[in-house]
């Protein structure tokens, strides 16, 4: 059986709030993200977003 590509991405990380360490609930901040980066939680309304540096695209073109 092949799996589709990025099947693995399909579900999203599980981050605790730092405040209150409960589940919090994963979101992308731009809808053309493939990985979650907005981690909202719904107890005490805490969002925490991950910015982590997006490689350059090279060879964009080049296809
Ligand atoms: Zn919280």
């Amino acid at each position: 059986m092949i799996f589709p590509h990025g099947i693995a991405l399909s579900l999203p990380p599980i981050r605790h709030c730092p405040i209150c360490g409960i589940a919090t609930q994963a979101s992308r901040s731009r809808e053309s993200h493939r990985d979650f980066d907005t981690f909202a939680c719904l107890s005490c309304d805490t969002t925490i977003v991950e910015s982590r540096p997006q490689p350059p695209a090279k060879g964009f073109g080049n296809l």
